[in-house]
């Protein structure tokens, strides 16, 4: 089965790439999904976190707050690497679990869809990395859009990030998301066609 990184920057359009290619019929493993799944109320992950943070990081529901988990981390980074190494080997065994589930089901190719891939040096776990681009001006207009953001937050946000034309440069197959929505469709029916033919 071939494994394949889906990645780009943030308001790239990875979650609308990774939906695409759902709607055709791949399956697309989220990290983000899984990250979300292994600290669920009771699960081993929160309660680790909990004994390394204490009960503060929880909601009042019994929940992780990811709001105030994220300022926290954001703010020490020696918080952010205990965060790591707490959750990344419970994150590790769930996508193995999942992509050999995926491989005895005989699936030719299955994609995994992680933002950070280049800045956690994940390239050597896959066979071909796709990366979505898009220009830096329309990067900003949607981010903005989606998140609600000020000018500011979002310039922080994209600069905290490797730039979208070195993540290019270290990419398999790139797809410009600069246009319409059936213009990337295209993009990625040609890409899978690409794929199909074992071509990059
Ligand atoms: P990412 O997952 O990379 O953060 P998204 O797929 O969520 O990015 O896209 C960011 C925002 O831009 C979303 O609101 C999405 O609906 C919108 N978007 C993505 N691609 C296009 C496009 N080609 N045309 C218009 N809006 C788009």
């Amino acid at each position: 089965m071939r494994w394949i990184g889906l990645t780009g920057g943030i308001a790239s359009g990875k979650s609308t790439v990774a939906q695409i290619l759902r709607n055709r019929g791949h399956v697309v493993i989220d990290a983000d999904e899984i990250s979300r799944q292994m600290t669920v109320p009771e699960s081993p992950g929160l309660k680790s976190i909990v004994r390394y943070f204490g009960t503060g990081i929880l909601a009042p529901n019994g929940e992780l707050d990811r709001k105030k988990m994220g300022a926290l981390v954001f703010s020490e980074p020696k918080k952010l690497a205990v965060l790591e190494n707490v959750l990344h080997p419970l994150i590790q065994a769930e996508v193995r679990s999942r992509k050999e589930a995926l491989q005895k089901e005989g699936r030719a190719v299955a994609f995994y869809d992680v933002p950070l891939l280049f800045e956690k040096k994940l390239e050597p776990n896959f066979d071909d990395i796709l990366v979505v681009t898009t220009d830096l001006e329309t990067q900003k207009k949607r981010l903005k859009a989606r998140n609600n953001l000020s000018d500011t937050e979002v310039m922080q946000r994209i600069e905290n990030q490797m730039k979208l034309s070195e993540k290019e440069v270290l990419a398999h197959f790139v797809i410009k998301n600069h246009g319409s929505i059936p213009d990337l469709e295209k993009q990625v029916d040609e890409f899978l066609e690409k794929l199909a033919a074992g071509r990059r």
